[in-house]
């Protein structure tokens, strides 16, 4: 985040339970350290990411936010909002824009994170969608008051969002040393049991450490998580 630019709330909108993890788990504890506030917006409920024949959609909807609030509260996350979408059928519409604009004219982040929505080829759906529809709703529609004008009605006012950090992005150009911090992200990630399996840390450790190893390169060290900034031009 730019030095300019004083960060106090962030918001990470994830397609499914555990994105904000994989993505930025590190990063995230860092900033609630810091005694910033970060809020979570998933928007799908994770009903099937599973190989797990026996389990019904319905019940591992329920594992899920349970899972995802463990591994919130790992990380200091302030609050959790679910929006239910169905896992796979994440769809651009004006519903699902207006949910995003309305939580960020309630949390007001200068900082939101997502999925970069630009990533080309191997790349979930979802995360595709979630990724677009965020970078619209933080402009123009959470900025400009005749948009959704029932969230202005019932008393929400609109928010200038600043900054944008795209995780899984092919252009990475900022890097954030987690090297100090990269156990509590091994420890949310092992949260996700119903998706991770009944892992070990160090399990959990070298499945994800080449990532953040290659990140920590470009910075020269150890563990980094990766994303690609936008800065918004008002
Ligand atoms: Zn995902």
């Amino acid at each position: 985040m730019t030095d300019e630019v004083q960060i106090k709330r962030i918001l990470v909108v994830a397609a499914h339970p555990d994105d904000a993890e994989f993505g930025a788990a590190g990063s995230i504890f860092l900033w609630t350290s810091q005694g910033k506030e970060v809020f979570y917006l998933i928007c799908t409920n994770g009903d099937k990411g599973t190989a797990d024949r026996t389990i019904t959609p319905q019940r591992l909807a329920i594992i899920r936010e349970e899972e995802q609030h463990a591994a919130a509260k790992t990380l200091g996350v302030k609050e959790v909002v679910f929006l239910r979408h169905p896992d796979g059928y994440l769809e651009y519409t004006n519903e699902f824009r207006g949910q995003v604009v309305r939580y960020i004219r309630k949390f007001k982040p200068e900082l939101v994170l997502t999925s970069d929505p630009l990533r080309k080829y191997f790349w979930h759906h979802d995360h595709r969608i979630a990724g677009t529809v965020v970078l619209d709703a933080v402009y123009p529609y959470a900025r400009d008051h005749l948009y959704y004008p029932e969230h202005i009605a019932e008393g929400l006012s609109t928010h200038a969002v600043r900054e944008l950090y795209l995780w899984g992005s092919e252009e990475p150009d900022t890097f954030i040393d987690i090297t100090g911090v990269f156990d509590k992200k091994i420890e949310a990630l092992r949260c996700h049991v119903s998706q991770v399996g009944d892992i070990t840390a160090d399990g959990m450790r070298e499945r994800v450490s080449w990532r953040a190893s290659d990140a920590g390169k470009k910075i020269g060290v150890p563990l980094a998580e990766s994303f690609k900034k936008v800065i918004m031009p008002f």
